[in-house]
């Protein structure tokens, strides 16, 4: 799953996308609330996490932006501002949380379990699933055969990409921008460790084989009927 944090304190920021990337999310990060409206208003997330004082666009017109556009994705304003102004005013533009500085990182990341538990209405789209595998997305666990396996939160984010984008070719640099945020570079093989362990854990002891390796092309998620 997909969040945007527009947060201008970079401590705040940072640790908020360390931890939620640890987390097995994948974490844009606006430093300002121009950035952080223009991505709210061309990707797709599904949460946002908005401080309401920044320097240019504040938190509200963020979230007044997204809410005119008739986008309904989550939003969770951040704020020092203990004040019930201010969150009756976040709620009556359409906020669905409101957190108060300074909070705990797990009660961060409780409230955002929660809002995209709430967020995801058909109760499908909160697992993926492909022959007898299965991602649950709110929890974050994968069970294959019903057994549980553990993952790390980037083999998470790997295997939540495949299966999203099942049965296509997925280059190396696909994968890389996705899943490391980072821009492929052919000397490093840090994707091929790493489909090379979720192999280890999803495909090994269980048939058919899932992960598929397009030699010159990248890596696809599928049943295929040859294996
Ligand atoms: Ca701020």
């Amino acid at each position: 799953m997909k969040l945007l944090i527009v947060e201008d304190e970079c401590k705040i920021g940072d640790y908020l996308k360390q931890g939620l990337t640890e987390a097995g999310f994948i974490v844009d990060l606006a430093r300002n609330g121009l950035d952080g409206q223009h991505l709210a208003m061309t990707e797709s997330y599904d949460l946002l996490i908005l401080d309401i004082m920044l320097p240019d666009v504040d938190g509200w017109r963020v979230l007044k932006s997204v809410r005119e556009a008739g986008g309904n994705v989550p939003v969770m304003f951040l704020t020092a501002r203990d004040n019930v102004d201010d969150r009756v005013k976040g709620l009556e533009l359409g906020a669905d949380d409101y957190l108060v500085k300074p909070f705990a990182f797990a009660e961060l990341l409780a409230r955002v379990r929660t809002l995209l538990r709430r967020g995801a209405t058909p109760v499908a789209e909160t697992t993926l699933k492909i022959a007898d595998l299965e991602l649950d997305l709110i929890r974050r666990c994968v069970t294959r055969t019903g057994q549980r396996i553990k993952l790390t939160a980037k083999e998470f984010a790997l295997l939540e990409l495949l299966l999203r984008r099942r049965g296509e070719v997925l280059p190396r640099s696909l994968i890389a921008s996705q899943v490391w945020d980072m821009n492929f570079d052919s000397n490093t093989n840090v994707i091929d460790v790493a489909i090379r362990r979720l192999r280890a854990k999803i495909d090994e002891d269980f048939a058919p084989k899932l992960i598929h390796t397009l030699r010159g092309m990248g890596y696809m998620l599928d049943i295929r009927e040859e294996d």
